[in-house]
């Protein structure tokens, strides 16, 4: 058994890449993990990958679009319905849509800014108003290191994600004194489908400025999150954990 047992989380983003990799730890502590996403075929990989780790059942495959706010209540609402509660809550679905920006038009900047930002707020009304009638709750917001120290091409990703850490602070001081903690993990640059769109080249130059010399793996973030949703880090609220092998210091 698992430390967090029996605990139930929704996790956004979980069909590939980091989501995944976070859906898959939480539920190798025995958390019930709703994982959601659009794509339902990488949902049931997922949910196989948790049964050969010896996590068979902890995996609940949900369909959402994190860009539809009927679609986020409605799934909060059938969790709720049944499973009574809402233990942790990870916002990780993100895309990115780069481009300079005297190019950029105006849906690449709605579009980043809807999936990134709006679906957090949306999803953390929705659980936090749960959470605070359970007087308990883990909120971890996935952010980045370009919304920390700006990016070229990502004036739309890096505002989404500088904003996700001004929300989150906000979150935490409303609501730490109901017992709730609101965290961010900010990744570097991690192997997964977003990254493999850079190319070989860019890539290495990439890890010539990492201080470890090589990208993230997703299971290194998830392991941040599942820290930060744990026992351990009952007295860490609205602080910023940076997961890039030392690039941003
Ligand atoms: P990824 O491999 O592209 O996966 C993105 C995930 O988000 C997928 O599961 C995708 O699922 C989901 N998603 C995208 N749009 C969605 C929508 N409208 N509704 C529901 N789910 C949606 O990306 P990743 O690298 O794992 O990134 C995960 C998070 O980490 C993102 O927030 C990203 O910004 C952040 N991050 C990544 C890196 C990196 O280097 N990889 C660095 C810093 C931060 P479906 O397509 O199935 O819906």
């Amino acid at each position: 058994m698992g430390a967090l047992t029996n605990q139930v989380a929704i996790v956004t983003g979980a069909s590939r890449g980091i989501g995944k990799a976070i859906a898959l730890s939480l539920a190798q502590e025995g958390v019930k993990v709703v994982a959601c996403a659009r794509d339902e075929g990488k949902l049931a990989e997922v949910m196989s990958a948790s049964e050969e780790a010896g996590a068979a059942g902890k995996i609940i495959p949900t369909r959402l679009d994190v860009t539809s706010r009927s679609e986020i209540d409605a799934v909060v609402e059938q969790v709720v319905g049944a499973h009574e509660r809402i233990d942790i809550l990870v916002n990780n679905a993100g895309i990115t849509r780069d481009g300079l920006l005297m190019n950029m038009e105006d849906d690449q900047f709605e579009d980043v800014l809807t999936t990134n930002l709006r679906s957090v707020f949306w999803l953390t009304r929705a659980v936090s108003r749960l959470m605070v009638r359970a007087r308990r709750g883990r909120i971890i917001n996935i952010s980045s290191i370009s919304g920390l120290m700006g990016n070229a091409g990502q004036s739309n990703y890096a505002a989404s994600k500088a904003a996700v850490v001004g929300f989150s602070k906000s979150t935490a001081k409303e609501l730490a004194k109901r017992g709730i903690t609101c965290n961010v993990v900010a990744p570097g640059f991690v192997e997964t489908e977003m990254t493999d769109k850079m190319g070989e080249e860019v890539k290495k130059s990439c890890k010539t400025m990492i201080p470890m010399r090589r990208f993230g793996e997703s299971a290194e973030v998830a392991s941040a999150v599942t820290f930060l949703a744990g026992a351990g880090a009952s007295y860490i609220t609205g602080q910023v954990l940076v997961v890039d092998g030392g690039l941003c210091m």
